[in-house]
């Protein structure tokens, strides 16, 4: 029989609808006479629904984003079996009804309560494979400041940082005001656990702090500060385990992001809104050498965080041409248009046999300890 992957899509999560959008390009890409597709939802409010198989509905219509409603479905929950995972729906009225059991969980959540081990560990629990890093790797690569942490316990160069915590942000005002000020402004000011810069702010002067701290902590009590790179080259690379038992994870050619100069970064709305806000540029023009070294270091931090599947790291360089590792995502965006995609295409990795090799990579893996 076809193995059976559950697409799991949406969540609890500001980057929902992003993941609706990554969901129907995976779906419409998977290949079905070799695989059965279960696509389900999470709405905003974490009910877990069955949905139609129309990746069609999953796209930016008209302007408006896609999102999971429960009515478009029923209310399902995840079982675990010794060696497939049960899909049931449940529900007050009803006795269980089983919909049938799946071989793999295709997580293509983004963002706290799906690409940060909370899912992973349910699945875990249950027995179930999935696709992607695992409970420690996603928990850690979520938090950027554990992850920060983790990379310079490696020694890999990271933004010099600052983290805000609740209870010094509700007791010790000037404590906060005055560890931002030592980083030296502009800062950057995010959610810890955030994605697609969603709630990320640059701060120019002491005045701005304040504010841009609520903002972020409008999607996370715990709230990052950076000094500002200036003048910087952005670049991201891919990475991608290998089918191969034992072999090394692949690293794809770097790219590089040029962001409009009326943008102050690559905010939202030039990732997801308007495409002439940043150019991708794939590959990034620069010196085979530095390109080796960037590919290198992007290995460095998958293998930092243990990291499973797939990821994409994102990278600084400064005028002097120093390297600064920004982060990993572990889940990274997943749409046509999306960088991780692209760079594996430029790479010889088309976007059907980049979805087929993660499946096939969670499938051959043990459940378990590893
Ligand atoms: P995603 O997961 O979608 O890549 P994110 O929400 O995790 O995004 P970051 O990648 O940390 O956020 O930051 C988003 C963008 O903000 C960066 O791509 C960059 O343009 C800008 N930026 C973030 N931090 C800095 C910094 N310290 N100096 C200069 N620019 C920064
Ligand atoms: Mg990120
Ligand atoms: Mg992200
Ligand atoms: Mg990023």
């Amino acid at each position: 029989p076809r193995p059976r992957v559950a697409v799991v899509f949406g969540g609890r999560s500001s980057e929902h609808a992003v993941s609706c959008i990554t969901a129907g390009s995976v779906m419409r890409a998977i290949d079905r006479s070799k695989y059965d597709v279960v696509p389900v939802g999470i709405t905003l409010d974490g009910e877990w629904v069955l949905e139609a198989d129309e990746p069609a509905l999953l796209a930016v219509t008209d302007g408006r984003m896609p999102s999971v409603s429960a009515a478009d479905g029923q209310a399902v929950v995840l079982l675990g079996s010794s060696s497939r995972g049960s899909l049931v729906t449940l529900s007050a009225s009803e006795v269980p009804h089983t919909l049938g059991e799946v071989d793999v969980v295709f997580p293509l959540l983004h963002g706290p309560f799906g690409e940060d081990g909370t899912l992973q560990g349910l699945l875990e629990m249950a027995g179930i494979r999935y696709v992607g890093a695992g409970v420690l790797s996603s928990a850690v690569s979520m938090d950027k400041h554990y992850m920060k942490m983790i990379f310079q316990a490696h020694g890999l160069p990271v933004v010099p940082y600052a983290v805000l915590s609740p209870s010094e942000w509700a007791h010790d005002r000037s404590a906060c005001a005055e560890t931002v000020a030592s980083l030296g402004y502009p800062v950057f000011v995010k959610p810890c656990r955030g994605g697609s810069s969603i709630g990320i702010t640059k701060v120019s002067r002491p005045e701005g702090l304040e504010a841009a701290v609520e903002l972020a902590r409008t999607y996370d009590p715990k709230v990052l500060v950076e000094a500002a790179v200036e003048s910087a080259r952005e670049l991201e690379c891919g990475v991608l385990g290998s089918l191969t038992p034992g072999a090394l994870p692949e690293v794809s050619v770097v790219a590089e992001i040029v962001v409009d100069p009326s943008r102050e970064f690559y905010d939202f709305d030039a990732k997801y809104v308007s495409e002439e806000d940043a150019k991708l540029i794939v590959p990034a023009v620069m010196e085979e050498g530095d390109a080796v070294a960037v590919r290198r270091m992007a290995a460095q931090a998958f293998a930092a965080v243990s990291c499973e599947g797939l990821a994409r790291v994102d990278f600084f360089v400064q005028p002097d041409g120093r390297l600064l590792l920004n982060e990993i995502n572990t889940m990274p965006g997943f749409t046509p248009m999306s960088m991780f995609p692209r760079v594996w295409a430029a790479s010889g990795v088309e976007y059907p046999e980049l979805v087929d090799r993660l499946v096939q990579l969670a499938l051959q893996r043990p459940t378990g300890l590893r």
